[in-house]
């Protein structure tokens, strides 16, 4: 992984946050940066710039930080005397997207000379107001980045303007289109334990695997994100990127290194493979689904529908789950189960390569046998275990699954950082490997496109599942046709 040639990450380092007052700066961004900085990894004169609307002096904006992202700091971590001299680096900037007076005060605010890190934390429909009026102001220049938040865009024609609005004033090696599942160490270790590794790459293929399952399960349900959600649904905030991006780290070809475009070259090979569906194989290999009322944690919860600003006739899908085909002699014929939803039984993401069974049934004891499985645990623990078959101790030949875990944790007696820490350092030393690229991101959009048009042509609704459960029936029905099921 090289850092990009055309950076000089030695600068003073200014990162301006848009939405610095938004939920996700609060949760993720500014913890993150914490993080970086009680670890000595973020540069030495580094200042983080928070834009928004509101006037706030500078005691009432820490009062602020203290109050929304202090408490989404671990204990363990925490170090009064770090956490105040974190607090000195920040400067709020009131700031309008839509006037540009405003970006006169961020460039006077912005220290010249200092690399810019632009992270884009607000509605996609404000990416090309800001990157606009950024360059207006004279604040893009060749140090400069900028970091995309999803949902980058709700189909490719929206893609495709705010990619071409961005590349107006950046070029593509200052562009990094974050997936913070790809900034998760477990994902990261998935490359190095297929690539680094002899053993695995020779049966990582057809007709050696059999079926690969990739689960983003979510407890919670839609929250207070009704109305952005209701237009978005789980295709489209969910399949369209975190399930591809996890498809493509298990389906690519070997890399021929690790610098960006190399492993990004790979990705996109695999999603250009991505079978397309016809109408037809929508019917058939999807399944959408919208949670109705039950219980969740203990706690009754209602149903999509009854969710405050839900339409009551909402047909948006809060469950996905489909067949897909990478349509390669990898993969000829293995078929990749995606299943994504809210309110499930619980939080729990996973990624299941199933190995075919022996050829022959030799232990009559075990009828059916039970398939190897390489299990690669993302939330909410990270972990990779690899399920295999052992001789059950005492008289006889039966087998049972034990399981040989690879314990990251005690392997390795150092912290895991959290992906969005990983991926802002990324960010700060210039590396583009783990974002995604312009072509990737507009081949998942050209492969999801027809699924989402064609369930509007086919108008059907939902399929209604309760609130906590693993998703509707036709899910399970979807892997029992071709003798798989879920491994929950
Ligand atoms: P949010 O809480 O609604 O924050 C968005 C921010 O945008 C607000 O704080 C608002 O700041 C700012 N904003 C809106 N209009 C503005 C304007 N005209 N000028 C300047 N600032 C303006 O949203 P969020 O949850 O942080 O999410 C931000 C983005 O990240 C969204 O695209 C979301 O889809 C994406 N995302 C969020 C999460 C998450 O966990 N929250 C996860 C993944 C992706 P002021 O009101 O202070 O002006």
């Amino acid at each position: 992984m090289t850092s990009s040639t055309e950076l000089d990450t030695g600068l003073p380092l200014d990162m301006i946050i848009f939405g610095g007052m938004g939920d996700l700066a609060m949760r993720k961004l500014l913890p993150a940066l914490y993080m970086a900085y009680l670890h000595g990894n973020l540069p030495p004169s580094t200042r983080i710039l928070s834009t928004g609307r509101q006037e706030f002096d500078r005691s009432a904006y820490l009062a602020h930080v203290q109050e929304h992202s202090r408490s989404f700091i671990a204990e363990s971590n925490f170090n009064e005397q770090t956490w105040n001299g974190f607090l000195n680096l920040l400067v709020y900037v009131r700031l309008d997207v839509q006037q540009a007076a405003d970006f006169n005060t961020l460039a006077e605010a912005s220290r010249g000379g200092a690399q810019r890190v632009f992270y884009l934390s607000t509605a996609p429909s404000l990416f090309i107001t800001i990157c606009d009026k950024l360059s207006e102001a004279g604040l893009v220049d060749r140090n400069a980045r900028v970091v995309l938040e999803k949902p980058l865009g709700r189909d490719l024609p929206s893609a495709i303007d705010i990619n071409e609005a961005v590349g107006r004033h950046f070029a593509e090696s200052q562009i990094y289109r974050i997936d913070h599942y790809l900034g998760k160490e477990t994902v990261q270790n998935l490359m190095v334990l297929r690539f680094g590794n002899s053993i695995l790459e020779p049966l990582w293929r057809a007709p050696n695997i059999s079926s690969v399952q990739i689960t983003v399960a979510e407890e919670v349900g839609v929250g207070s994100r009704a109305g952005f959600y209701d237009s978005t649904g789980a295709m489209r905030d969910m399949v369209q990127n975190h399930l591809l991006q996890l498809l493509c780290i298990v389906a690519m070809e070997p890399p021929t290194s690790l610098t960006p475009d190399a492993v990004r070259d790979e990705k996109l090979k695999v999603i250009r493979s991505l079978r397309r569906f016809r109408l037809a194989d929508i019917a058939r290999d999807t399944v959408r689904g919208q949670y109705g009322h039950g219980v969740s944690g203990n706690q009754e919860v209602p149903g999509y529908l009854e969710e405050s600003n839900v339409p009551p006739d909402s047909k948006t899908e809060t469950f996905v789950a489909l067949r897909a085909h990478v349509d390669t002699w990898r993969w000829s014929k293995v078929p990749f189960y995606l299943r994504t939803g809210k309110r499930m039984a619980r939080r729990s993401s996973k990624i299941v390569v199933e190995f075919a069974n022996p050829p022959f049934p030799l232990f009559p004891e075990t009828p059916g046998g039970v398939a190897n499985r390489l299990v690669i645990e993302l939330q909410p623990e990270e972990a990779i275990k690899l399920q295999v078959m052992a001789k059950q101790p005492g008289t006889g030949m039966k087998m049972q699954q034990v399981e040989l875990n690879l314990d990251l944790q005690s392997a390795f007696q150092q912290r895991r950082a959290e992906a969005y820490e990983r991926l802002l350092i990324d960010v700060v030393r210039g590396r583009l490997t783990h974002f995604m690229r312009r072509d990737e991101l507009e081949a998942a959009w050209e492969w999801a496109d027809p699924i989402i048009n064609g369930w509007g042509t086919l108008d059907e609704k939902p399929h209604s599942y309760a609130a906590g459960s693993w998703g509707p029936a036709e899910a399970f029905a979807l892997l029992a046709r071709d003798g798989f099921s879920w491994i929950e």
